[in-house]
């Protein structure tokens, strides 16, 4: 037998002793159901393992309960000692519900009554007169929590998560769980974990009382025998939970959440975090009314834009991951990668990609970028580490300072992000290439230069692709690979799936200027600078903005960006593709020429203090005209990129506005939102405004189409 196949007989019989997954239903006996197994051990445990077929996570669909309540007929009239439910996935216990299963749902009545069903399902598994063990490795979210929930034990694999992210859809639980875990722990820490969204680890899980134990793999079944013993300590129902009992304390703490979940997002906006809290305020101390009122509610919120475009942003990101898809032959030999640059974006990239676990070297032509890219470094995984040392410590390992560029011969791809100028990249590239591995690939983070220009004069212009990361790279998730005519689409794939290994989203798009999201952002920003000269208020046009739902009006976002950036990219624009308008204003340039580039300086638009534009107060509310001569051009220039066949669909480029410049995601994604809001009625009032302004309202050709 060949040492690989030796090799990988002893690697599954590792695994299969890694975790317990109890007794399979013996060899020739077919289980009736497709989804769930079951089987009895020595002791006359059920143990009822989740495996839905074709998927590596399990999901919860209608199938999956209506399998469970069968299953659970069939405990009732043979009753076990203890039914312990497991996965039988390698990530995790279940993942949530299939929320396809909810896609263009429009009549409450119809959710309402699979809600019900679904709750009577649930509420079987909590009545079983047994122990009822769930025992949960990796992930545990949503509904997969609402059924461990309904469990009477809860057991923790060590690395597992719990949580409910319902939230970010638009919605709250809608199984039983917002009942059941403002009962089981500190109602307080349950609402919090509800309306932020944020999973739990599984130790932090243990100290809310959310979990009975948190136990290695190997210690399941001991857990599990202490569980149903008895010898498991549920945690004490807190003071608080005691004190909430009661209406009056409830709607004092119900004022306060309203207050902090208004700060976050508006209620017009987002009306899920004030229907759980209304929910919790009115039936907090009524188990039974509660429950009747979370279906209710959840069907309700189901039906509301604001989810169904949440939804739909949740698919849309499930797309940009397929378009990264499997990492190409030989993408999973990126282990090395090199920056050339360490200044705003090259200190960020290298930073972000030593986090996800790639070494990293990072160059530059001066020690003191690299320098406070490292210290900006440490800053972030201070934060995003979660006070977790070895981790911090480990990623601070693989980010290496390489002055004088030796990674450049050693990486797997070399990501270049020096200044913005064709000559010096030009040249940079003439010292890099001959040094770099052969097949190794060559990545430009240039937002403006044309990747054809780029590659001119190299020996392997195949092997250069764009890679536009946005700013801050931590937390903006797209990634725009950008290809040019000369490109091997092998390099391409590449190029996607690393964007994918370091947990970014990629955005394919053909180089053209401003790839998709400066191009589309360019006429929102460009407008609100003309109105600022009309002598609007800047935090008057911010406002507007903020009210259709951007996370940041234009003229803050102008600042965040640098004002020479924004004034860099809306030249080149206006060059390359002769677009109308008028000219940035001179008193624009005047700023870059001072220096006072917005929030990196400390001055732009706005003075900035510890990191947040001073905005005056008592600005005059926006008129109803401000939102749509900013919105209006973007999604005009996102029809335009649709027509000039830019990106390849109006998912990308949805995709692409909501991941690289956070277009409000409940809107469902600038192209969505113009079809939502009428195709016909968009036209008829951009040629209004055209009329009114100017040509940098005309309608688009491609709107035809639309
Ligand atoms: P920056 O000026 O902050 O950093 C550039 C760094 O490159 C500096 O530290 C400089 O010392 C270094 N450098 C100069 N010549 C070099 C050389 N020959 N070899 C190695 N290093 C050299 O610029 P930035 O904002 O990080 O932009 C870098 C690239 O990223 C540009 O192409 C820009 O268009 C693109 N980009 C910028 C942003 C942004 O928001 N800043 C966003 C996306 C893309």
């Amino acid at each position: 037998m060949a040492f690989d196949a030796q090799h990988d007989l002893v690697l599954q019989a590792l695994k299969g002793r890694e975790r317990d997954l109890g007794p399979r239903p013996s060899a020739g006996v077919t289980s009736p159901w497709k989804t769930w197994s079951l089987a009895r051990d020595g002791d006359n445990y059920a143990w009822a393992l989740l495996d839905l077929k074709g998927t590596s996570a399990n999901v919860l669909t209608d199938a999956v309960l209506e399998e469970l309540d069968a299953l659970l007929e069939t405990l009732e009239q043979n009753r076990p000692a203890a039914l312990i439910i497991r996965s039988a996935k390698a990530g995790g216990f279940i993942a949530g519900a299939d929320v396809s299963q909810f896609v263009g749902a429009s009549d409450p009545a119809e959710i309402e009554a699979r809600m019900t069903r679904a709750h009577q399902i649930t509420d079987r598994l909590e009545a079983l007169t047994i122990p009822t063990v769930a025992v949960v490795h990796g992930y545990c979210l949503g509904g997969g929590l609402e059924i461990a929930l309904a469990c009477s034990h809860r057991i923790a694999v060590e690395g597992s998560t719990f949580g409910f992210p319902e939230i970010q859809l638009g919605l709250h639980p809608g199984l039983g769980g917002t009942v059941r875990l403002t009962r089981l722990i500190d109602p307080l820490q349950a609402m919090q974990m509800m309306l932020t969204g944020r999973t739990q680890p599984a130790k932090k899980a243990k100290a809310l009382g959310l979990v009975d134990a948190v136990v290695p793999e190997r210690h399941v079944r001991a857990a599990i025998k202490a569980a149903v013993d008895g010898r498991l300590p549920h945690a004490k129902t807190s003071f608080r939970a005691r004190v909430t009992e009661s209406g009056p304390a409830r709607a004092v703490v119900a004022r306060q959440m309203r207050a902090e979940a208004d700060k976050q997002a508006p209620h017009a906006h987002y009306p899920a975090p004030y229907a759980l809290i209304e929910l919790w305020e009115k039936h907090g101390g009524d188990p039974k009314a509660m429950k009747t009122a979370e279906i209710v509610s959840f069907a309700h919120l189901m039906t509301t834009e604001t989810a169904q475009n949440l939804i739909r942003v949740f698919f849309l990101r499930e797309k940009l991951k397929g378009l990264a898809g499997k990492p190409p032959e030989g993408a999973q030999e990126i282990r090395h990668v090199h920056v050339i640059g360490a200044g705003a974006m090259g200190g960020d990239i290298a930073a972000w990609c030593a986090w996800q676990g790639v070494r990293v070297t990072l160059g530059d032509v001066k020690p003191e970028p690299i320098a406070g890219a490292i210290r900006r470094a440490a800053e972030l995984y201070a934060k995003v580490g979660h006070g977790d040392p070895l981790k911090v410590r480990d990623a601070l390992d693989r980010l290496i300072p390489d002055l004088k560029s030796e990674g450049i011969a050693h990486a797997d791809l070399v990501i270049e992000a020096a200044p913005e100028n064709l000559d010096l990249k030009h040249k940079i590239y003439a010292a890099t290439e001959p040094k770099m591995k052969p097949g190794a690939i060559l990545a430009s983070n240039t937002s403006s230069i044309p990747l054809q220009k780029l590659r001119d004069g190299l020996k392997r212009p195949e092997r250069l692709v764009g890679l536009h990361f946005f700013n801050p790279v931590s937390r903006m998730q797209l990634v725009e690979v950008i290809r040019h005519d000369r490109l091997d689409p092998q390099v391409e794939a590449f190029a996607r799936g690393f964007t994918g290994l370091i947990d970014r989203l990629p955005a394919p798009a053909r180089s053209e200027p401003g790839f998709i999201v400066n191009r589309a952002l360019t006429p929102y920003l460009q407008e609100a600078l003309i109105m600022l000269d009309e002598g609007v208020a800047k935090e008057t046009l911010d406002k507007a903005a903020e009210e259709f739902g951007m996370p940041m009006g234009p003229i803050e976002l102008t600042d965040t960006v640098g004002l020479d950036i924004a004034l860099d990219v809306s030249q080149m624009l206006k060059r390359d593709l002769n677009l109308p308008g008028p000219d940035a204003p001179d008193w624009l340039k005047q700023k870059v020429a001072d220096r006072k580039l917005g929030r990196k300086t400390g001055e732009g638009l706005y003075v900035w203090k510890a990191g947040h534009p001073v905005k005056a107060k008592g600005a005059t509310a926006p008129d109803p005209d401000m939102a749509d001569r900013m919105i209006l051009p973007m999604i005009n220039t996102c029809v335009a990129l649709l027509r000039e066949g830019v990106a390849e669909d109006a998912d990308v480029i949805d995709a692409a506005m909501i991941f690289g410049s956070g277009f409000a995601p409940f809107r469902g994604g600038p192209l969505h939102y113009a079809r939502a809001r009428g195709v016909a009625e968009i036209r008829a009032r951009l040629a209004e405004l055209e009329a009114k302004y100017g040509e940098r309202f005309k309608p688009d050709a491609g709107w035809d189409a639309l």
